[in-house]
């Protein structure tokens, strides 16, 4: 398969990942049992399972009887979901906004499952590009549609807070497969579509352009 499943059937080790935070909180040169850290351990540790929660989600489950026939042929097209994922390289948070296109083949799914499809592989630890082609490869597959177009615009926490300190910058990806690459006109409708939503951070200006 396209997209990876992992740790689908693991416990999560939560009194494992706390202690190492602990240590974290000393080597940071923290007092880790003064009465606001008290808690902090295992409070990232249970944060963690829910940022990650993606590589437990199981896809087939996810999918299970949405999927429908239909001779529906225009495009269907899911703008503005928000997101938020975690940076593999810095583990801070990169998040804003995904539009998810496709035009059906004979078969449609529900609605409610593409925002989920997009946390399944959101929670986990990404980077943008990563993200955006197994969104893609995930409704390819399940699918088999005529056409796939995903595009994220999203702001990064780590090129934000450090580094190189832009506050502006955010990043865009897309990719577009099938139709929306062989028909230039609907490859315009997606593009008009999607400028036309706001920023995916209130305080950093524009849309997708
Ligand atoms: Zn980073």
């Amino acid at each position: 398969m396209a997209w990876e499943r992992a740790h689908v059937d693991a416990e999560w080790p939560v009194e494992a990942i706390a202690e190492h935070i602990q240590a974290l909180l000393s080597l940071l040169g923290e007092d880790p049992t003064r009465e606001g850290l008290q808690e902090t351990p295992i409070r990232v540790a249970r944060m963690f399972a829910e940022l990650t929660s993606g590589y437990r989600v199981d896809p087939e489950k996810l999918i299970n009887e949405a999927l429908f026939t239909s001779d529906y042929d225009g495009m269907v097209l899911v703008r503005s979901m928000e997101f938020y994922s975690l940076c593999e390289h810095h583990l801070l948070p990169f998040f804003g906004t995904v539009h998810v296109a496709y035009v059906p083949n004979g078969k449609i799914i529900g609605l409610s499952k593409i925002p989920r499809i997009v946390d399944m592989f959101a929670r986990r630890l990404q980077v943008q590009e990563r993200l955006t082609e197994q969104i893609a490869n995930f409704l390819e597959e399940v699918l088999e549609p005529k056409g796939v177009a995903v595009a994220i615009d999203a702001a990064h926490l780590c090129a934000i807070m450090r580094g190189v300190r832009k506050e502006q910058a955010r990043m865009v990806t897309q990719v577009v497969r099938g139709v929306f690459r062989e028909d230039l006109n609907l490859r315009q409708e997606w593009r008009a579509w999607i400028q036309q939503t706001a920023s995916p951070v209130p305080w950093l200006p524009g849309g997708v352009s």
